[in-house]
């Protein structure tokens, strides 16, 4: 059996995608990064092998994607991330028109129609519109776990209206409120609304269209908060995939695969 490999190296976390000669998942892995993007990335790659018990030699060919792709050394190619994204996430729901997907240290909107990416925007200079914002606050002024923030938040009637553009003076506003006694799921549901807005102002200054469907990826599509605040504001639906930090690491296999077997009809 053959085997084909797409490894995401993120700024927050490192996935792998092993496909089988069929196309199918075989296995994946998901892994929080240390300091060392070079070994975490060796050891998402490793991860996933072992689910399957498989060795080095059983993978036909490796293409990698993201933030750390040039870290590694064991990838036969890497790949840009809009476009890994792209062809992940259309694998998973073909009508997807709207990728909104947001990581730990960037953001990106990426419109797509039939043939692929049309335009796409991204944020990965300012921490206020990705992931580091609700894990900045969370774990430092609310002292709570970011995976708990959603469900938090969806208690609320009554989010604050944050102002601030940037995460250190955002901690001051909340600061404020919390003196004042605000409700803690009143500022977490403000937050995500503040994340959101930012966001979605990035993909309409970029003249993003927002069609359907839209698919909201990265890690931070696990938060039910910023589900919420997303569809509110744009008054649509959104669709998370069951596993939305994988969509990149899936393209990426999926190219792993296509390139392997192009290489093998050019006789090379
Ligand atoms: P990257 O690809 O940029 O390395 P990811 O797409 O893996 O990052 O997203 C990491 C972000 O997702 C972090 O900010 C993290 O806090 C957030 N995240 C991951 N899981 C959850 C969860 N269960 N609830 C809320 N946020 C989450």
């Amino acid at each position: 059996m053959t085997y084909y490999v797409g490894i995401d190296v993120g700024s927050t976390t490192s996935k792998a995608v092993v496909l089988s000669d069929d196309g199918g998942v075989a296995a994946y892995s998901i892994l929080r990064n240390s300091y060392n993007l070079a070994e975490s990335g060796r050891k998402a790659f490793q991860m996933a092998l072992d689910k399957k018990g498989l060795s080095d030699s059983d993978i036909a060919y490796i293409v990698a994607t993201g933030y750390g792709r040039r870290t590694i050394d064991f990838q036969n190619e890497v790949e840009p991330e809009v476009i890994c994204h792209a062809r992940g996430t259309t694998k998973l729901i073909p009508t997807c028109r709207t990728i909104i997907d947001i990581g730990g240290q960037d953001s990106k909107v990426i419109e797509l129609d039939e043939k692929g990416v049309r335009k796409f925007q991204m944020n990965d200079k300012c921490a206020a519109g990705t992931g580091r914002y609700l894990d900045k606050l969370a774990k430092g002024i609310l002292e709570i776990e970011v995976e708990q923030l959603g469900e938090l938040s969806l208690k609320s009637s009554s989010p604050i209206s944050i102002s601030s553009q940037c995460t250190v003076f955002a901690e001051s506003e909340i600061i404020t409120y919390l003196s004042r006694s605000e409700p803690v799921e009143n500022i977490a549901s403000g937050m995500h609304y503040s994340l959101a807005r930012r966001v979605i102002q990035m993909g309409k200054a970029a003249n993003i269209r927002f069609e359907k469907d839209i698919v909201f990826s990265g890690g931070v599509a696990r938060n039910t908060g910023m589900v919420k605040a997303i569809e509110d504001l744009l008054g649509e639906q959104v669709i998370v995939p069951e596993e939305p930090q994988l969509t990149a690491a899936l393209g990426v296999a999926l190219m792993a695969m296509e390139r392997c077997r192009n290489r093998q009809q050019a006789g090379g």
